[in-house]
């Protein structure tokens, strides 16, 4: 493998190195500049390839790991491709899959997210089921929070069986309060001819039930707009639906008729149609404004990324909240208090009042605390913060592609509306930039007498910060000066 990898580089070929030795050893220095896909991202080579070939370098996020709790689904949706390729249920066992977790959290995993067409159906092959494997899972995640799950999409049928058992394992504090559950159109009669295998009714339920029992539950959902046969009145219904839950997130996409699927052969609604329906959604859906009212409120985040931005990272809520910060690479991996600062429609801003990255940790003054006494995480580092709202999600059958652009476009929006209508936030956000890039900020960590971890930035005077400096003395000394001569006439 080294010298292949070796050839290729002085080729300047692009490459990448798939399998299970990348996955486990990605730090070792042939790997230097190299695209990575591990066993578990296999799915993803295409994706991995085409990004290479442009030029760019993909590497999967040291602090999340995607894990597959099983392949194919139930389902037999008739505009699925995906069923095609992944064909009937297959779970991994309850034990492969804890003790997967078991290894990345001691790698330094800090979110897992469990993925699959349908977690619902998780483990009906096995005689298992899906509550028994999360129960197992929390049971070995790190008392302390440091390392969140999040369920990933699950189609309604089966996780209706167990609504109760899911809702308690979403109010574990080391699980996120946020499910994806795709339902696709308001109209029974539209999910009868996708063969969906639910109603709007039952649909109605899993998100009732979970929003009654799971304190700041989010749910987000998928829309296909002109389905075959879908009339004005089943959109409505659709719309109305919409409407109603107010949901946070909506992958909407148009109806695309995969070939050799059942609902290729059907047919269609006129294209014209199809694209005025999906602008309609859309303009109802942008319209709302889910975090608003979140300026001020104290939450517990966990860092992960970079944002698209260079400047901020970004964190989650444990409603899976995008929180955007200001703050050092450092805290990537860490979890911390932030304070609400302002919001966009995607996402929100905060700032870090305090990081959270040692056991003994103590979390003062947080505005809402949950009282899980089932909580292994209540036991040392009581950290949970009630949240409300939701996030991204594991990939709908249809509308990964349009959620990733539209995603990205929209919240770099929100970041320039923020920019030019602050400029002495923008500024201050430039300043941290600029000292990222001269490497001027260090975290220094110090026990108090207390016991309690407090965390200083030390930073040094950048350009930015002269410039700011500069601009108040200027100021300053033209004051001094109009009062000087204002006091010279008042005197003669
Ligand atoms: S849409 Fe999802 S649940 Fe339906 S057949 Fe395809 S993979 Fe299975």
């Amino acid at each position: 493998m080294e010298t292949l990898i070796a050839k290729c580089k002085s080729a300047k070929r692009p490459l990448v190195v798939a399998g299970c030795v990348p996955q486990g050893s990605r730090d070792i220095k042939e790997l230097e500049g190299v695209s990575i896909v591990g066993v578990q991202q296999i799915d993803r080579v295409v994706e991995v390839v085409e990004e290479t070939l442009k030029g760019h370098e993909v590497r999967k996020n040291k602090f999340i790991e995607i894990l597959p709790i099983n392949v194919g689904c139930l389902g037999a949706c008739t505009y699925c491709k995906t069923k095609h390729a992944r064909g009937h249920l297959g779970s991994y066992t309850i034990d492969s899959l804890v003790g997967r977790v078991k290894t990345v959290i001691a790698d330094g995993v800090r979110e897992i997210w469990l993925s699959s067409e349908d977690t619902g159906a998780y483990g009906r092959d096995i005689g298992v089921n899906l509550p028994t494997l999360l129960k197992a899972i929390v049971t070995v995640l790190p008392p302390d929070g440091s390392t969140m799950l999040r369920v990933g999409m699950t189609n309604p049928p089966f996780i209706l069986e167990h609504l109760e058992e899911i809702a308690e394992v979403l109010r574990h504090p080391c699980v996120y309060s946020f499910l994806h559950v795709p339902v696709q159109s308001g109209s029974d009669a539209v999910l009868t001819a996708m063969n969906r295998e639910y109603t709007v009714g039952e649909f109605r339920t899993v998100v009732d039930t979970l929003t009654e029992h799971v304190p700041g539950m989010q749910i987000a959902t998928d829309i296909i707009c002109g389905f075959p046969g879908e009339t004005d009145k089943d959109f409505l219904e659709t719309i109305s639906l919409v409407k109603e839950y107010k949901f946070p997130q909506v992958h909407i996409s148009q109806f695309y008729p995969r070939p050799g699927t059942p609902a290729a052969r059907m047919k269609k609604v006129p294209s014209t149609a199809v694209k005025q329906r999906s602008r309609e959604l859309t303009s109802v859906f942008e319209a709302f404004t889910p975090y608003s009212g979140m300026e001020g409120r104290v939450e517990r985040i966990w860092i992960t990324e970079i944002a698209t931005d260079g400047i901020h990272l970004v964190g989650h809520t444990k409603g899976y909240i995008q929180v955007l910060v200001v703050a050092p690479d450092g805290m990537l991996g860490m979890s911390a208090i932030v304070k609400i600062t302002s919001v966009g429609r995607w996402s929100v801003f905060g700032e870090v009042i305090e990081t959270l990255n040692c056991i003994d940790q103590e979390i003062a003054s947080i505005n809402k605390t949950c009282q899980d006494e089932t909580s292994a995480c209540s036991t040392t580092c009581d950290a949970c913060s009630c949240s409300k709202e939701a996030d991204p999600c594991a990939c709908g059958a249809q509308s990964c592609e349009q959620k990733t652009v539209e995603e990205a476009t929209i919240s770099r929006n929100d970041m320039w509306e923020d920019k030019t209508t602050n400029l002495i936030g923008w500024l201050l956000r430039k300043r941290r930039n600029h000292v990222k890039k001269r490497e001027e900020s260090e975290i220094v960590s110090r026990h108090n007498s207390n016991q309690e971890l407090v965390c200083e930035r030390r930073v040094e005077w950048g350009g930015i910060d002269r410039a700011l400096l500069g601009g108040m003395l200027v100021s300053l000394i033209t004051i001094v000066a109009l009062v000087m001569h204002l006091g010279a006439r008042v005197s003669t």
